[in-house]
């Protein structure tokens, strides 16, 4: 097998540079931008741009047919969301090689959708899961273990295996929470890490970047954080699930007066895109906004004292 160190331009010193910057394999490297990896290994533009291109014909990337793509595309899993009628409008759950977005106001069920999805990741296939481990990024704090135990005891799961398998950071802040981010591919290689999820993706962006001036920086970092995550979710073939907020419309008379935070940029970053809102009671109504190759439908969910399920 192909290492960093046997690709040309890359000694022994740069290969452990890439490695502590999250470029521990061909794959990582191969996606990488020029720019990005010339900053984060200190090394010139053009060299970054030799060791891309080196990586990339080892691994063969370039062009393919529509028959090889169609292979990658069957080797997408499902992770259930503990809800039928809420898989069947995601097209079978939760995809990986993806980044699904849930956004809503607040106690729409984002959160809860994401403990949720943190257990059935490990379940195995015949029962909706990819018998893998999860990665949550907390920017909320509202990261409660004993609603996991709470949701797993209606599985057939032991508690402390289940909760070693989910891997969990708070980040302080926007910088903080990118960082995590670089660093996740040696964890995901490590614990076998099918399911990464950003809880919640925009509120830090939101909060630190207030004035007008600021929006065009705002933007390009969370460009770049979503990169990260899509890169992430391709290379590893995992799911990727990010919580987002609404932002309230005052401009708006008419219609919905609610729309997600981050604009076009988190709009054309996410594959599929799901409006959650409240309903009656325990009731959740979700939409799928916005996907590739999946209609527009709502369906109704569930949150009790069991997790997520159907109404
Ligand atoms: P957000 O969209 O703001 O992340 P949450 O996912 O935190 O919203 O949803 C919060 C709602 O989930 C609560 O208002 C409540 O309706 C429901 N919920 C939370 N915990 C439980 C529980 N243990 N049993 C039943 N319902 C719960
Ligand atoms: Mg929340």
């Amino acid at each position: 097998m192909v290492e960093l160190e046997d690709l040309p331009g890359v000694g022994p010193a740069t290969a452990v540079k890439l490695k502590e910057s999250g470029y521990s394999s061909l794959e990582a490297l191969a996606v990488a931008s020029s720019k990005e990896l010339a900053t984060a290994v200190d090394i010139g533009e053009t060299t970054a741009q030799k060791i891309i291109q080196a990586a990339r014909e080892q691994l063969e990337i370039g062009y393919s047919t529509a028959l090889e793509f169609y292979d990658v595309r069957k080797a997408v899993g499902r992770i259930t969301t503990g809800s039928q009628q809420l898989d069947s409008i995601l097209g079978g759950g939760v995809e990986t090689n993806a980044i699904t977005e849930f956004y809503g106001p607040f106690r729409s069920g984002k959160t809860q959708l994401c403990h949720e999805l943190c257990i059935k990741v490990q379940l195995p296939p015949e029962n909706g899961g990819l018998s893998a481990a999860a990665l949550y990024i907390d920017s909320e704090g509202t990261f409660r273990p004993e609603r996991l135990v709470q949701m797993m005891e209606h599985e057939d799961l032991e508690i402390d295996s289940t909760l070693q398998n989910i891997v969990y950071a708070r980040a302080y802040n926007s910088d903080h929470q990118m960082l995590l981010v670089e660093e996740a591919p040696s964890i995901v290689k490590e614990k076998n890490i099918q399911l990464v999820i950003v809880d919640a993706l925009t509120s830090y962006f939101r909060s630190e970047y207030t004035g007008r001036g600021t929006l065009a920086e705002r933007q390009q970092k969370l460009n770049k954080h979503l990169h990260q995550l899509l890169r992430l979710a391709e290379v590893h073939n995992l799911a990727v699930v990010v919580a987002n907020q609404v932002m309230a419309r005052p401009d708006m008379f008419f219609g919905d007066p609610t729309a997600p935070v981050g604009g076009h940029i988190v709009a054309h970053a996410c594959t599929t895109r799901v409006y959650l809102r409240k309903s009656k009671g325990e009731r959740r109504i979700a939409r799928v906004i916005d996907s590739p190759c999946l209609p527009e439908a709502e369906a109704v969910f569930v949150i009790k004292e069991e997790g997520i399920g159907d109404a």
